[in-house]
């Protein structure tokens, strides 16, 4: 009988590898003045294209960092049953490509204008919820998890 890890693993094709690095991606930017994070950028990861086929490498799109943003370089992550309804769209909501793993540690390379709690080279962790509005009645009372106009979470 495999363990639990043995099982997640072998569920979702898993490498023992962190699942989203911003690595060279080959041909160097062209715009290489521009501060990391000032621009979208392309990481590798590694996720699943849809419910049925196994996963694998990609390379996704990242946003340029907001104000209040944290671009961290990925080390190690969890996989959870949850990443595995979402790789396999077990819910109906899942959106592809799908990169599983939340509860994150990573280093960070670069910070928005407005951060104050972090800086380059600080190691940070990231839960499954990593933003709301912070106003509703809901996220007043400390209950961010049911944020009327939706919290940010960082499956799928
Ligand atoms: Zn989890
Ligand atoms: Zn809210």
């Amino acid at each position: 009988m495999p363990n639990r890890r043995q099982f997640l693993v072998a569920g979702l094709g898993l490498a023992a590898a962190p699942l989203l690095t911003r690595v060279a991606t080959g041909a160097p930017p062209s715009d290489t003045a521009a501060p990391l994070g000032a621009k979208p950028i392309s990481v590798r990861a590694y996720g699943a294209t849809d419910a049925t086929t196994p996963l694998g490498p990609l390379q996704i799109e990242r946003r340029a960092l907001g104000p209040h943003d944290v671009l961290i370089e990925i080390l190690y992550c969890g996989v959870c049953h949850t990443d595995i309804h979402y790789a396999r769209s077990e819910w109906g909501q899942s959106r592809y490509p799908c990169v599983p793993g939340h509860e994150i540690v990573g280093r960070v390379e670069a910070v928005g204008s407005a951060v104050t709690k972090f800086k380059v080279g600080d190691i940070a962790g990231v839960g499954c919820m990593v933003n709301s509005c912070g106003a509703c009645e809901n996220c007043l009372t400390g209950l961010e998890q049911y944020c009327l106009k939706g919290p940010t979470l960082t499956y799928n």
